[in-house]
């Protein structure tokens, strides 16, 4: 039979993590933190699970966690966001990108995506029989052209896909990108679907330009999120997407299906944990220090760090060290040196090499210390 991904292989962040594992690196490729997640959430799951929380969650979502996102949500983004009208949750941001893509996109459709790219949107198209539209970031400034993007619209474009703070670079949209998309969408009734999961890392006093700020903008958007990035529990895969009404309802159509339901116990945990905003209130410090602390290590190696504004990444540049393609340095930090990282290009839909490494500083001081104490002999 005929391979719906024909191009499709296992993904790089499974492939770098094994190969860390074969060789005893320090991963620093998958995104995912070595620290502990809140023992006192770990409590009140086992609280949950304890007293019999245990069965099928609603459909859409326990309504205490959908109720505890709309109070966060409308405190930090000035929306009037309720929780049946607007919130649904997922498994994971996976989940969301998914059934959201599936509920608007179209056989024949083109749906534009700025590259380098999370790897979960393209294969998603892919699978509704669309086409992918790929625009690449500006390099080094790490800024959308948006000239490009508008000129890459025709009739058969129905979404674009905005992720700030951006996996891989760490570049962040500003206000005046958010009018600009603003502006392209109202014009070319084209709908949004903005991936935020790291709306709670971001620096240097950045606010995050969330499509909820803007109403025009957000009555065209599905915003999604996701509480491994922000409470440090990347496998615990519960995320939500926030959505016009109308949209909702055919987000639940599709998630009714995919998924039904998300894990139980983990929901009430975190409504709970939600309702004190100290809780996510640090982040942003707290992953600026990693940053910091990172790029303070590796300034004495002959990598050279781009900017990173937010998530846990820190683009590395080889420049200075060799001319190979990023793959093989990746592969030969990897095996020779005992460090595993993730190669941009493999981003990229048009091949494209900038000879970028990304770095996943979400670590332990150890960790980083003995990282660069490597980076710094290469
Ligand atoms: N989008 C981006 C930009 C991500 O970095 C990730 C996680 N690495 C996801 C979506 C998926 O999130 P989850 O693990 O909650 O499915
Ligand atoms: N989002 C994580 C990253 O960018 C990895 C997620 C995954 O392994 N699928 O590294």
């Amino acid at each position: 039979f005929a391979s719906k991904l024909p191009h499709v292989g296992t993904n790089i962040f499974s492939v770098m993590s094994q190969m860390a594992q074969q060789h005893g690196a320090i991963n620093l490729s998958q995104g995912f933190p070595d620290f502990p997640v809140s023992t006192e959430l770990i409590d009140r799951i086992h609280h949950y699970m304890k007293a019999g929380f245990n069965q099928y969650a609603p459909m859409p979502g326990v309504p205490a966690l959908r109720e505890a996102l709309a109070a966060k949500m409308n405190r930090q983004y000035g929306t009037a966001l309720q929780a049946d009208a607007h919130i649904t949750i997922t498994a994971g941001a996976t989940e969301a990108i998914f059934s959201t893509i599936t509920t608007l996109v179209n056989r024949g459709d083109e749906v534009i995506i700025i590259e380098p790219s999370y790897d979960c949107y393209a294969p998603a198209i892919a699978l509704c029989g669309a086409k992918s539209v790929h625009i690449p970031l500006q390099f080094p400034e790490l800024s959308v052209d948006w000239q490009k993007v508008e000129a890459a619209i025709t009739e058969r474009t129905k979404l674009i896909i905005v992720n700030s703070p951006h996996n891989p670079t760490g570049a962040i949209i500003s206000a005046e990108d958010m009018q600009v998309l603003s502006d392209l969408v109202l014009r070319h009734k084209l709908w949004v679907l903005s991936d935020e999961v790291y709306e709670h890392i971001i620096f240097d006093g950045n606010e995050h330009q969330s499509v909820l700020r803007y109403p025009e903008l957000a009555e065209r958007s599905v915003a999604v999120y996701s509480f491994g990035k922000t409470f440090h529990a990347t496998g615990w895969k519960v995320g939500y997407t926030v959505a016009p009404e109308v949209l909702t309802r055919e987000i639940r159509k599709v998630h009714q299906f995919v998924t039904f339901s998300v894990n139980t116990p983990l929901q009430y945990a975190l409504a709970d944990y939600l309702a004190n905003p100290k809780h996510y209130e640090a982040l942003p410090s707290f992953y600026q220090a990693k940053r910091d602390r990172f790029l303070e290590l590796v300034a004495p190696s002959r990598f050279k760090a781009l900017p990173s504004s937010g998530t846990y990444f820190q683009l590395l540049s080889f420049e200075a060290i060799s001319q190979e393609p990023d793959t093989e340095m990746a592969i030969r930090l990897t095996k020779e040196f005992g460090i595993a990282s993730i190669p941009v290009s493999v981003f990229y839909h048009h091949p494209t090499d900038h000879h970028v490494l990304r770095f996943c500083f979400a670590k332990s001081e150890e960790t980083l210390q003995k990282a660069a104490e490597v980076l710094c002999k290469i």
